[in-house]
C-alpha cells in the first residue's frame, strides 16, 4: 500500500527568531523540489506563530513538540493545549518523545492522555515509541514497543491510528550519531505494524511509520527504502536547511518511484 512519505523536523529547544527565519526561508525555497512528499517542522512553541507566517505560502506543515494532557483550559501554569496549537497553525504535535518520557517523567498513561487530547483538539499526534539500549540488549525491544502501543490502543482505540503517525525512535539512536541498521529499523517497524494488525489489518497497512534516531543525509535513503519505513523524524539534522532538504530529497526520490 502506498502510504507516501513524511519527513518531520523536531527542532527541540534550539533557535532564535533570527535563526528560525533563516532556516524557514531556506526550507520554503528548497521544498519546492520535493512535491511528492509531506514535510513537517516542529519549532519550539514560542516561535510557532511566527513560523506559521513564514510558512504561509508553503506546503510545509507545522507541529508542536508537546501539549497538555488536561481536557480543559484553566489553572495549569506553563501548559499549552491542543486548541492553542491549532490557533497558531499547527496540524500535528509530537507525543511521547523519549526526552519527554525520560526527562519529564511522562509514563505510558500520560502519553495516552496527551494523544487523546491531541486528537480531541483536531491535531494529528506523532506518537513516539522506542526502547532504551538496556532494553534492546536484554531483548525487551518488542515488549517495550507493544506496551507503549497498547497503552494508546487501550485509551484511544485502534481506529485512532487513522489520524495519527507513529515514530519508532530507539532511544540509543537519538542524538548519538548511532543509527539503527536498516535491518533493525525494518524489523521494529514490521513488529509495530504487526501489533496494530492484531487489532485491524487495514489500519496497520495504512498508518505511517517514521524512523527517528540520527537520520542524516547520508543514511536517509537506505533507511527510507525499508518496506515499512514511511519517512523520518529528524532532530539534529533538521536544524540546517541543506541537510534537512537533502533528507527530504532522499524521500522525494523514493516517493516519485512509488508514484511512477
Ligand atoms: C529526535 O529528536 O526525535 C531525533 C531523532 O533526534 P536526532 O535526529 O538528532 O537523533
Amino acid at each position: 500500500m502506498a502510504r507516501g512519505y513524511l519527513v518531520a523536523g523536531n527542532w527541540k529547544m534550539n533557535g532564535s527568531a533570527a535563526s528560525n527565519a533563516a532556516l524557514l526561508e531556506g526550507l520554503v525555497r528548497g521544498v519546492s523540489e520535493c512535491p511528492a512528499i509531506d514535510v513537517l517542522v516542529c519549532p519550539p512553541s514560542v516561535y510557532l506563530d511566527s513560523a506559521r507566517r513564514h510558512l504561509s505560502a508553503s506546503p510545509i506543515a507545522l507541529g508542536g513538540q508537546n501539549l497538555s494532557d488536561q481536557p480543559q483550559q484553566g489553572a495549569f501554569t506553563g501548559e499549552i493545549d491542543a486548541s492553542m496549537l491549532r490557533d497558531v497553525g499547527c496540524g500535528y504535535v509530537l507525543v511521547g518523545h523519549s526526552e519527554r518520557r525520560t526527562l519529564y517523567g511522562e509514563d505510558d498513561a500520560c502519553v495516552a492522555r496527551k494523544y487523546l487530547q491531541a486528537q480531541a483538539g483536531g491535531l494529528i499526534p506523532v506518537l513516539c515509541i522506542g526502547e532504551t539500549l538496556a532494553e534492546r540488549e536484554s531483548e525487551q525491544t518488542e515488549a517495550v514497543l507493544a506496551r507503549q502501543l497498547d497503552a494508546v490502543i487501550a485509551a484511544a482505540g485502534v481506529r485512532s491510528f487513522i489520524n495519527a503517525v507513529i515514530a519508532y525512535e530507539p532511544v540509543w539512536a537519538i542524538g548519538t550519531g548511532r543509527t539503527a541498521s536498516v535491518e533493525q529499523a525494518q524489523a521494529a517497524h514490521a513488529f509495530i505494524r504487526g501489533v496494530i494488525a492484531k487489532n485491524d489489518v487495514k489500519i496497520s497497512n495504512s498508518v505511517r511509520l517514521l524512523y527517528g534516531g540520527s537520520v542524516k543525509a547520508d543514511n536517509a535513503a537506505s533507511l527510507f527504502s525499508c518496506e515499512d519505513v514511511d519517512g523520518g523524524l529528524i532532530g539534529g539534522a533538521s536544524l540546517k536547511a541543506p541537510e534537512f532538504l537533502a533528507i527530504c530529497a532522499a524521500a522525494q526520490v523514493l516517493a516519485a518511484a512509488q508514484d511512477a
